[in-house]
């Protein structure tokens, strides 16, 4: 079966826009994109675009399917039974994809849960996005994120930790390299585990063919984790010149995941949300403006993650990261590649995903407008009017 999507704007994701332009899809992979007169087959699917837009599928680089993004989801996911969280899951992952966004990268689940969600979307048995998934967080007795992760000490430990969420299943590995907000009694700005407990780690992973990432927010820790190798930096709150030189240099990409600040500070403690972690996200704030507007001069990639899952950060308002990086001074273009291009290289699918080219996977959506004007409008559910994953219509005609 050929659809084509018929003479409308393209974004492709790579930061180009064909103006009139026609995309053939058949089977899983797009086959044509073209301007102009494009012979289409007769018994083709035929979605006129009129005056609609066609984008990539959205990548999202940081979510947590399993954190239901209610005031204190951490308290939430520990004091419910696992299959509960599972259920929640199944239908985050689906309101995920409903929103555009047709892969994500699961940065820390609960006891497996993220590992099977995976597997039941790939078999086709729930709507999802593609998922890779990290299984548990690696992180130090008592550190960040302790209360879903797997404790480790020492370099020994954080290597066998590693070969366990690999043997699992794991497609990345995530490694806590500083305190956080959303766990009492840490520091943000505070080191965790050691350059030489993350060297032990990431070289585990590489062996085995993985890419890795780090939370990190203070500066020593985010050095740390930059002298040991890790492929990506989320959050970056404290970056200074001598991180952001050595992300240039080696082309580590950044995933600020502005999102999950801007709903702590927006909602507050009036909200629900624990004290501390709304008076750490204020203490943060401003260096976290400071820090994306550096990177985002020198060079660095940045690309869209949201932490959907912490508090007010729902899971299908992924896009409101692609309004705040406009807000932060990208331009929409940037912005839209930081969703789309830019995040396929973070998961490592970029041959596949992540632009409208020849070859790669049909994963496309087809928006309300131009979202170059609106960057809004990729917020508003009801502009999202179609899904495409794969080449499957998920959503919408
Ligand atoms: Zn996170």
């Amino acid at each position: 079966m050929i659809t084509a999507f018929v003479d409308g704007p393209v974004i492709k994701g790579d930061g180009q826009i064909l103006e009139h332009a026609t995309v053939l899809v058949e089977g899983e992979r797009i086959v044509k994109i073209a301007e102009g007169n494009v012979a289409i087959p007769k018994d083709a699917r035929r979605i006129p675009l009129d005056g609609r837009t066609l984008l990539p599928g959205f990548i999202d680089s940081h979510v947590h399917l399993c954190m239901d993004a209610s005031p204190d989801p951490i308290t939430t996911v520990l004091a419910e039974p696992l299959t509960m969280t599972a259920i929640k899951a199944a239908q985050f992952a689906k309101q995920t994809l409903m929103a555009g966004v047709t892969s994500v990268r699961d940065m820390g689940g609960r006891n497996g849960v993220d590992l099977v969600l995976r597997q039941a979307v790939q078999s086709g048995l729930i709507p999802g996005p593609r998922m890779l998934v990290s299984g548990q967080l690696i992180c130090m007795t008592g550190g960040h994120g302790w209360q879903i992760g797997r404790e480790a000490n020492g370099p020994d430990e954080v290597r066998k930790a590693a070969r366990e969420q690999i043997k699992a299943g794991a497609d990345i590995v995530k490694f806590m390299a500083t305190g956080g907000v959303m766990t009492p009694a840490v520091e943000p700005g505070s080191e965790q585990l050691t350059e030489e407990e993350l060297h032990a780690g990431i070289q585990e992973a590489h062996k085995a063919g993985k890419k890795t990432a780090t939370h990190a927010m203070g500066t020593k820790g985010i050095l740390n984790a930059l002298r040991a190798g890790i492929d990506s930096i989320e959050h970056g709150v404290y970056l200074d010149e001598e991180a952001v030189s050595l992300m240039v240099k080696h082309d580590i990409p950044l995933i600020p995941t502005i999102s999950a600040l801007y709903n702590i500070d927006s909602k507050g403690v009036e909200a629900g949300i624990p004290a501390f972690a709304v008076e750490k996200t204020l203490q943060v704030k401003p260096f976290h403006l400071k820090s994306v507007r550096m990177a985002h001069e020198a060079g660095v990639r940045v690309a869209m993650g949201t932490d959907a899952g912490t508090p007010f950060n729902l899971h299908g308002e992924n896009l409101i990261e692609v309004r705040l990086l406009v807000e932060r001074g990208f331009s929409p273009m940037e912005a839209i590649e930081s969703g789309t291009r830019i995040a396929s290289q973070v998961l490592g699918l970029d041959k596949e995903l992540g632009t409208i080219e020849e070859g790669k996977l049909a994963d496309l959506i087809v928006v309300d407008g131009n979202p170059l004007e609106d960057v809004g409008l990729l917020l508003n559910g009801e502009a999202i009017r179609l899904v495409m994953q794969g080449g499957k219509l998920v959503k919408g005609e």
